[in-house]
């Protein structure tokens, strides 16, 4: 009897369980472009253009190696409006009555699996280091869960940059010897681009025509979308970044997208790499003498550490966590969040960079973006909704508890122990983006003054009642208690006037 073994756009990885459990002699692999999936946020058109394109790949490299795959296309008109649609066509074909599925990264498409009436087997997901069961365990009985400890323990699991039971160098982290400024007109490497091929080229025309209207430039193109280029992708990273990419990894340059920042999220999201390997490949360049210590833990601890954590946060706390709003939060996403005009250089570099490449590193996503939303009081699920539509490598199990729980603390401290708020003084500190700013980021009050300077101390102000008894938020709120009372009143007044000026759609 055949079954329908479903293969996800963010599944493209050969050793997929759905794929290991399937047999290819009798099963059929469906493979499904829907509408409803490029347009229930709107996706950056790179975004989509680089999941199609891998997907088409995927499916020729699977047919090759002998499935029988039954693929619907966007463009073509017998193609149902949503995954679930095109499972009971492709049921209807082929008599099946059964789905095997490696379970998707979303509670929204598990939620629409169990609704078929196909008997749906969902598989764990085995591309990650810890399973949904075993974050499970580790999560049990603590009463805060923290990266850093779970991290300690898949070096332990992995025995990656370990030396017997303990860490290699005799330390677990150096962030200590990270997060330095680039010196004047150093030199960045790119990361690897890749020319577009036939199937990329048929991709970007059909997603021109139809996206057109979307936030994001689409052209020039140059994403690795199979499995060979992202493997090249991955070497180019580990030769010609990896070794300085602890040094600068916090730093913000205008006219500077990807610094040392490997861009492999997408990759590794995607299923094109396995994040075991990457790492090993990081570990190997230490024992090799190609990158130092401090580089390489730097890169293997937000793989290991980070990615796996964020994944088991998202399916601990269930469906209902991107709906969270610990703080209340309820403004609008500004204009500007889609290209609006602001007179901040450091949000209209991190936007610009957003809109051209569907990519922005880290630091411009939880210190810029996430920093004024947070400090603006935007309504999280908007936020979430931004961040999953404008970046390439955006999908739920990862985006949202970086945006719900790290940058806009909507989970009430799961993920992150503080806010991560900062006046301009923090965004002067690690970018060049002051330099050129109509705002005066050493202004505390009036017009010139910094919006991230007003807003700070308006938010530590307004959320006293939370934060001021958080350990590591006690400097901040003495040194609010410290200031004179009148600017402090001056403070909160020109912030309210800013927020004003904002919901009235004034540019600021
Ligand atoms: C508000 C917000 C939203 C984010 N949304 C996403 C998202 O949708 N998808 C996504 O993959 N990452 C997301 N991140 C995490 C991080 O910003 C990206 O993983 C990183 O910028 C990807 O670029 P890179 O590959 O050059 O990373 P590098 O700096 O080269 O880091 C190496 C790898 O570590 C992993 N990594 C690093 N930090 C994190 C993290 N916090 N969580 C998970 N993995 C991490 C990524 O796989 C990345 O490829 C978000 C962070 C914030 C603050
Ligand atoms: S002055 Fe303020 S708004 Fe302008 S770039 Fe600096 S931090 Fe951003």
């Amino acid at each position: 009897m055949t079954r329908l073994i479903l293969v996800l756009g963010d599944q493209l990885s050969a050793g997929l369980s759905a794929l290991a459990e399937a047999d290819p002699n009798t099963d059929c692999v469906v493979m499904a472009e829907v509408a409803a999936e490029a347009e229930y946020v709107p996706h950056h058109p790179k975004k989509i253009a680089l999941v199609l394109a891998a997907m088409r790949k995927f499916a020729e490299q699977l047919r090759r190696a002998g499935w029988r795959v039954a693929y619907s296309r966007l463009d073509d008109p017998d193609t149902g409006g949503s995954v679930a649609a095109e499972l009971l066509r492709r049921a209807g074909e082929t008599g099946a009555t059964e789905v095997l599925v490696t379970t998707p990264g979303e509670w929204r498409l598990i939620g629409q699996l169990r609704e078929l009436p196909l008997k749906v087997t969902l598989l764990p997901d085995r591309r990650f280091i810890a399973s949904r069961r075993d974050f499970e365990d580790w999560a049990k009985g603590r009463s805060q869960l923290r990266m850093e400890w779970f991290y300690r323990d898949m070096r332990r699991k992995t025995g990656l940059l370990m030396e017997g039971n303990q860490p290699a160098g005799g330390s677990w982290n150096y962030d200590a010897e990270n997060r330095k400024r680039p010196p004047s007109g150093h030199q960045f490497p790119a990361p690897m681009q890749f020319a577009t091929d036939s199937v990329t080229a048929e991709v970007l025309d059909l997603v021109a025509s139809r996206f057109d209207a979307s936030f994001g430039t689409l052209r020039p193109f140059w994403f690795a979308t199979d499995r060979v280029q992202a493997l090249q992708a991955l070497d180019h990273f580990i030769t010609e970044a990896l070794p300085l990419f602890g040094d600068y990894q916090d730093a913000m340059l205008t006219g500077e997208r990807f610094l040392y920042h490997s861009v492999l999220s997408v990759y590794l999201n995607l299923g094109l790499l396995e994040p075991l390997e990457v790492c090993r490949a990081a570990e190997q360049a230490w024992r090799h003498g190609h990158a130092p210590l401090n580089a390489v833990e730097g890169f293997i601890r937000q793989i290991i550490g980070w990615r796996e954590f964020v994944r088991g946060i998202y399916f601990l706390e269930g469906a209902g966590y991107t709906a969270s709003n610990a703080l209340g939060h309820q403004r609008d996403l500004p204009a500007f969040y889609w290209g609006g005009e602001t007179r901040m250089t450091c949000i209209r570099e991190a936007v610009s960079q957003t809109r051209d490449e569907a990519y922005a590193h880290h630091i411009q996503r939880l210190m810029i973006t996430g920093n004024f939303a947070l400090l603006a009081g935007v309504d999280p699920q908007q936020v979430h909704e931004w961040y999953l539509a404008v970046y390439a490598d955006a999908f739920e199990w990862v985006e949202a508890p970086n945006t719900i729980g790290m940058s806009q603390f909507a989970d009430g401290g799961i993920v992150a122990s503080k806010p991560y708020v900062s006046s301009g003084a923090y965004i002067n500190r690690m970018s060049d983006h002051c330099k050129t700013c109509a705002y005066d980021v050493k202004a505390k009050t009036g017009d010139r003054a910094c919006p991230f300077n007003l807003l700070y101390w308006s938010f530590l102000d307004r959320h006293r009642d939370r934060f001021a008894s958080n350990p590591r938020m006690g400097n901040m709120y003495r040194t609010w208690e410290r200031m004179d009372p009148d600017q402090c009143r001056t403070i909160l007044s020109d912030a309210d006037t800013l927020l004003a000026r904002l919901d009235g759609g004034d540019i600021v």
